[in-house]
């Protein structure tokens, strides 16, 4: 990013340090492309020319809430201005439209109330400091004035803010199109409650937040033609199912679970329920509290929010006696039976969970029992039933609570869209867009696929309309772009989407009996070979590299086939199908006659990548904002600024591309003032008798003998390292 400057001895500079990414320092010596430096906290550094970046001066000393008005745009420069802010308390900054918000783990609720709502109202962009009111202004703006879709993609690692982010715009959106004095359960409010609905539901404690959303989400808000909230609807993108079954120290289940251990006593006893570590989905980690959640009072606030979005009395009943009917589900433990390879419900314990269970879905216990620890296998001949062994009861067991957890949750968002209504007159709307960042772990799964892959997407996505506003303000402006070349991850997309690629192969080796991890591996390998954007790491059989645009993610093949594959056990069906409670049988509708026993397999994978399609298609149909989340730190705290970790995030977030497509054309943009104000002493003579400060500029540029810059109607526009050019010869009057 940004080409090697002007570098004198006696520069300010940046140089690279492996723990504070950047620091600053003097330049004392250069031997050809050998600089020295002595850094602000006095250590020499010698490095390459190329590494080694102008610090401006005369930066102000409270940063600038533009980035593109840096002088220099580089990434120091970003970092800086970045930690700059931070310590003042202002966590946004705008990248030219983009914004970017750090988390400041600190309630600032002066930031967010009616007063300051009412202060962005109609104000122009930029005439105000940056905030998410001021993102969530243009984009209603946009859409009153010019009849246009907006849309605002949030996004960042977990815990960067993007949940809170999304909460403030929804709020900031209902205070523009909502009625005011209007009492009762208005669709704005109904839109802002179904929040903690599906936070309850949908959200859990983990090692990286506390409240951590797992799963994606977009919010389409429809607006009326006066302008007012008229209807919205809520699309949501795989949910972690694993986290029913499996969790560890110190991470939690669902909060719902913990919510409802904590109910009031008439409610927990018409569940059977107990302590919340009397049960094994939760109880496998020690974390039972969440400092800052109170589970009692967040039960009963979750029950309120229900009764808003219209989730009424009995479904809120059948709800969490489905809930309870989960964990129950979890304690019912087996034992080897006296034939082989079969087993029997553990003992007492087991069996009143197993009969509890059954009590609350109103299902047959027998049937229930037999669900658990039998397979039925359909041959042409006959109807043959399998024993399982107790291993493959327990797996049993765990498919069964996840399945039914997930599909309570796609229950609950149909309801909520349902019940909010949607308006089909609106030809107006704003989506919000609250989704799960790029993720590389020490082992990555299907999932981090699922989610890198939406990541590359919405790269591409961004990066054209980042080159796009590039060729705008260009345009605007009356200048030649022909210098900006653009890279594009349709290469990646291409290994992961397209036909033959990653996904179809994955469908391909899960219809194929006889598959198993390493043979789809192998597969890959081979197709693959030549592919510059997938590796064969040297010492596995198993794992694959994707080159992402974020970064290399080595994927663990191991799990793929089974995740992918999602389908219902017959037997599970059928059980909760005939469930005499008309809510439960109603998440297990009854399938056509030809797929209910076969086990025709549908692709998790493949259905993902036409969500994701759609979910495309809407965004392009929109004009899009973009707010980029950014985690200041790992511990969660305020006021601690990591510049490490920041500098990662921001190259994931494609902020630093956006950057870097901007110094592929013009990174500096100074208006012609600015520049006659810090350049004048270059050419003073040039000055007199003139207050045209755009031919003052023209002059000094002329006198500078720099080639390829460009006069705009306002603005002077410099290529990468001319202003550095510019400040070194300043430096030498
Ligand atoms: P995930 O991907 O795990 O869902 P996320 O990006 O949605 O993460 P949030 O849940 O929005 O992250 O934020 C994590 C926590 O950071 C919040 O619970 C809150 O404590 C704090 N936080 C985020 N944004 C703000 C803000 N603007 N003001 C105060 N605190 C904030
Ligand atoms: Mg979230």
């Amino acid at each position: 990013m940004g080409t090697p400057a002007n570098i004198i001895v006696g520069s300010h500079v940046w140089v690279e340090d492996p723990t504070l990414a950047w620091i600053d320092g003097e330049v004392v010596s250069i031997k050809n492309n050998e600089v020295h430096v002595q850094t602000s906290n006095g250590k020499k550094v010698t490095t390459d020319r190329s590494k080694v970046f102008p610090k401006d001066m005369e930066a102000p000393p409270g940063g600038v809430d533009d980035m593109t008005r840096l002088s220099y745009l580089h990434e120091p420069g970003v970092l800086q201005n970045l930690a700059t802010r931070y310590e003042l308390n202002e966590i946004y900054t705008y990248t030219g439209s983009i914004l970017i918000a750090v988390n400041p783990f600190q309630r600032l609720p002066h930031l967010y109330d009616t007063h300051m709502m009412e202060q962005y109202k109609g104000a122009d962009f930029g005439e105000l400091s940056p905030h998410v009111f001021a993102i969530a202004d243009v984009a209603y703006r946009e859409m009153i004035n010019e009849g246009k879709n907006n849309s605002i993609l949030v996004s960042g690692e977990s815990g960067a803010g993007k949940t809170e982010t999304t909460k403030m715009l929804m709020r900031y959106l209902a205070h523009l199109g909502g009625r005011s004095g209007v009492e009762g359960r208005t669709v704005e409010q109904q839109v802002l409650e179904s929040n903690p609905v599906l936070e309850a539901f949908g959200n859990a404690k983990t090692v990286r937040n506390n409240n951590s959303s797992r799963f994606g989400k977009f919010v389409e808000i429809q607006f009326d033609k006066t302008g007012r909230i008229s209807g919205a609807a809520i699309r949501t993108y795989l949910l972690e199912r694993s986290r029913v079954c499996q969790i560890n120290t110190p991470e939690r289940n669902y909060h719902c679970f913990y919510f409802l251990c904590a109910a009031p006593p008439e409610d927990t006893q018409r569940y059977k329920l107990a302590d919340a570590r009397s049960f094994h989905y939760l109880n496998q980690s020690s974390c039972i509290e969440v400092e800052g959640i109170n589970d009692a009072e967040e039960y009963l606030a979750t029950r309120r929010a229900m009764d808003i979005v219209g989730i009424n009395e009995e479904e809120q009943e059948a709800i969490f006696r489905v809930v309870a009917a989960v964990l129950h589900i979890g304690n019912i433990n087996f034992a080897k039976g006296k034939e082989v390879d079969s087993s029997v419900i553990q003992d007492d314990n087991s069996r009143f969970h197993l009969n509890t269970a059954s009590e609350l879905l109103e299902c047959d216990c027998n049937n229930l029992e037999k669900a658990l620890i039998t397979r039925e296998i359909v041959t042409p001949e006959e109807i043959i039933t399998r024993t399982l062994d107790p291993e493959s009861a327990l797996a049993s067991r765990d498919a069964l609570a996840k399945t039914i957890y997930s599909r309570l949750f796609d229950w609950i968002v149909e309801k909520i869209n349902v019940s909010i209504g949607q308006d089909p007159n609106s030809k107006q709307l704003i989506g919000v867009l609250d989704i799960y960042g790029f993720e590389s772990f020490k082992i990555n799964s299907f999932e981090q696929l699922c989610i890198n892959y939406t990541n590359e997407k919405l790269q591409q996505h961004f990066n054209q309309h980042v080159f796009k506003m590039e060729q705008e303000e260009y345009t605007r402006e009356e200048i030649n772009w022909s210098y900006i070349e653009f890279v594009d991850n349709q290469d990646v997309l291409d290994l992961i989407e397209k036909k033959g690629g990653l996904i179809a192969l994955l469908d391909e080796a899960c219809m194929f009996p006889r598959s198993t991890h390493e043979t789809f591996a192998q597969k890959l390998y081979t197709t693959f070979k030549n592919n510059k954007r997938f590796v064969k790491p040297k010492l596995s059989r198993t794992d694959f590299t994707v080159v992402h645009y974020a970064g290399d993610v080595t994927y663990q093949a191991d799990h793929f086939l089974d995740k992918n594959k999602d389908y219902v056990v017959a037997e599970h069906q059928d059980l909760l199908n005939a469930s005499s409670c008309p809510f439960v049988a109603s998440l297990f509708p009854s399938l056509p006659e030809e797929s209910s026993k076969s086990s025709k397999f549908s692709s998790i994978g493949s259905r993902f990548k036409l969500q994701l399609q759609s979910l495309m298609e809407t965004l392009s149909s929109t004009e899009p904002h973009y707010i980029r989340c950014v985690k200041p730190n790992n511990l969660l705290k305020p006021a601690i600024f990591e510049n490490t970790n920041v500098i990662q995030q921001l190259r994931c977030g494609g902020v630093l591309e956006a950057i870097r497509i901007s110094c592929a054309g013009y990174p500096t943009r100074k208006t012609f003032y600015e520049f006659v104000n810090r350049f004048g002493v270059l050419g003073p003579e040039l000055l007199e008798g003139s207050n045209d400060d755009k031919i003052a500029c023209q002059k000094i540029l002329e006198k500078m003998k720099l080639e390829n810059y460009q006069i705009g109607k306002t603005k002077v526009f410099l290529r990468a390292g001319q202003m550095a050019d510019l400040d070194a010869r300043r430096a030498e009057v």
